[in-house]
């Protein structure tokens, strides 16, 4: 897994997993699907931005413009 801060090994879509923290926070399946690209930083909770863990999910969605 990869932590919030730590930089994308790979352009995808991740899935975050977990708070680091003990929280209420429950973000829908929908809201744990972040695209992420290769050098940029994870992000925090996608609803409460505290820190926390992702997991590669799986390609980025190709765009169809
Ligand atoms: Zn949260």
């Amino acid at each position: 897994m990869y932590e919030t801060g730590e930089t994308a090994p790979h352009t995808g879509i991740y899935l975050f997993v977990r708070h680091q923290y003990e929280t209420r926070c429950q973000p829908e399946q929908e809201e744990k699907e972040v695209p992420v690209d290769e050098g940029d930083k994870f992000p925090g909770c996608p609803v409460c931005e505290e820190d926390g863990f992702w997991r590669y999910l799986r390609a980025k969605d190709k765009k169809t413009d």
